[in-house]
């Protein structure tokens, strides 16, 4: 079986590990501890393949900044996590885009990446537009987009798949 090590970026609760709970668990938490930083494992099956996925679940408190780059240097694949909720949230994701490219010394195109606008189930709260996400992506490189609700567990297990097929192809 292949190990593959997945790492989640994004801002302070856009729903990093809802995400991975929900993945990994199949529930939604509704409070979690946003200092908790962590390794969660899944066995999956893709067509006739066996992977043992390695899902870092980042908190933003490294005591480090250069522990962020071990995360990102043992990393094959990355989830870029905003909130459609918060703009703030999908502005800051450029620069994490930019640290994985500077770590990696690669260009995006080379790095199986995907950026998921989390939260989609809040409709009526949104201040991103699948658009505007879909065009910013565009403009890096081709990044994939894919929104996402760790609450309905609208296109979770898509997201990581899709990683998953990336990391077997870049
Ligand atoms: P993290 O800091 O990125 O790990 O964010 P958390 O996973 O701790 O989530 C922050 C808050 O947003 C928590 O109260 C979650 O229950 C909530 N949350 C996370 N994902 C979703 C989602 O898809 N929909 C809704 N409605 N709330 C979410
Ligand atoms: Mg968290």
């Amino acid at each position: 079986m292949l190990n593959l090590k997945i790492v989640l970026l994004g801002s302070g609760s856009v729903g990093k590990s809802a995400i991975t709970i929900q993945y990994v668990n199949g529930e939604f938490v509704d409070q979690y501890d946003p200092t908790i930083e962590d390794i969660y494992r899944k066995a999956i099956e893709m067509g006739n393949d066996h992977f043992m996925l390695e899902i870092m679940d980042t908190a933003g408190t490294e005591t480090f900044l250069s522990m962020r780059d071990l995360y990102i240097r043992n990393g094959q694949g990355f989830i870029l996590v905003y909130s459609i909720t918060a703009k703030s949230t999908f502005y800051e994701l450029e620069a994490m885009k930019d640290q994985v490219c500077r770590v990696k010394e690669a260009p995006v195109s080379k790095i199986p990446m995907i950026v998921l606008g989390n939260k989609c189930d809040l409709e009526p709260n949104r201040q991103v537009s699948s658009k505007d996400a879909e065009s910013l992506c565009k403009k890096w490189g081709d990044v994939e987009f894919i929104e996402t609700s760790a609450k309905t567990k609208l296109n979770i297990s898509q997201a990581f798949e899709q990683l998953v097929k990336q990391i077997r192809t870049k």
